[in-house]
């Protein structure tokens, strides 16, 4: 019998979720059926349920309720707990175990994909929401040499360093927050825009410096080119868009699923990026 998932968000048809999936199950001959659910704002945890009880195994979680499903859950894993948000749901009957795959996905791409190396490496990692908690486990687990978080609401990005600090159980003298004001004279082997600023059309307020000699800037927004793209090119600075997390972390979805990894992620990234250009 077919296997049903789903990923579920408010809004939720611009997901690429249905088109990788399909990818992955025709790749490994696995047997599911996979949609997109419109849940409505105030009726996320019913969307949930009926979707379970009526025979749904899985569901991948968009915005904005993937800190909803981490209070929804009965269980978490480690990334998932640490993150406070979950992307990812597996029904065992009525059990539900949330997953957070982000921080795998973009660890994924910038190590594997695009072959740099994060151990060892200066980071600078903007924003601090949602997909920023995501990411933090996995990337500390990488073992920067530097890890600044810096946001435009500094309160924020202290909180969530201190959050890290405490759930890693020992402090960690490489990990700092700051203000885009402290950024004068500093510069960094990757820089991470985590922020959403992208989509509104909006350069966060970074020094031209900011980018070591062959340093990768990745911008989570992908679909369009951002000022901070633009930017880091005009800087010399090798340039990534958020695609192959996207599949990336779908992959490991996948994998928490069925049992089985997708054989291959870059000939889907680069249909999503063909059918995307048009
Ligand atoms: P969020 O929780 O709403 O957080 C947004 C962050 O962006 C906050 O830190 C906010 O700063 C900052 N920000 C917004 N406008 C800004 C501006 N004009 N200048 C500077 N900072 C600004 O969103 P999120 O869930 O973290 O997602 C962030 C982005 O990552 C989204 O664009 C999302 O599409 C993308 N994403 C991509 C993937 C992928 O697979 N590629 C996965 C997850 C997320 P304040 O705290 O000061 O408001």
């Amino acid at each position: 019998m077919t296997d049903r998932y789903a990923v579920i968000g408010h809004p939720v048809a611009h997901s690429k979720s249905p088109l990788i999936h399909a990818e992955f199950a025709r790749q490994t001959g696995e047997d599911i059926a996979y949609a997109a659910i419109l849940a409505p704002l105030d009726g996320f945890r019913e969307a949930v349920f009926a979707f379970r009880d009526g025979g749904g195994r899985g569901l991948n979680v968009t915005l904005p309720f993937k800190h909803e499903a981490w209070n929804l859950v009965d269980r978490h894993d480690d990334y998932a707990l640490d993150a406070t948000a979950v992307n990812t749901i597996k029904f065992e009957g009525r059990l539900s175990i949330g997953f957070n795959t982000d921080g795998i996905g973009l660890m994924r791409d910038i190590r594997d994909n695009l072959g740099c190396q994060i151990k060892g490496a200066k980071v600078l990692l903007m924003g601090a929401g949602g997909a920023t908690y995501g990411v933090m486990g996995p990337l500390l687990r990488e073992q920067p040499g530097r890890l600044v978080v810096a946001n435009r609401t500094l309160d924020k990005a202290t909180k969530l360093v201190e959050h890290f600090q405490a759930f890693q159980g020992t402090t960690i003298r490489s990990l700092s927050a700051g203000p885009y004001d402290m950024l004068e004279g500093v510069d960094f082997n990757i820089v991470i825009n985590a922020t959403s600023a992208g989509l509104a059309g909006i350069m966060p307020p970074l020094p031209r410096h900011i980018f070591a000699p062959g340093a990768l800037a990745y911008e989570m927004v992908y679909g369009t080119e951002t000022p901070f793209m633009k930017f880091a090119g005009d800087c010399g600075a090798r340039v990534a868009d958020g695609l192959g997390m996207l599949v990336e972390q779908a992959a490991e979805s996948f994998f928490i699923w069925r049992g089985v990894r997708p054989k291959e992620t870059a000939p889907v990234i680069s249909m999503l990026r063909r059918k995307a250009e048009g």
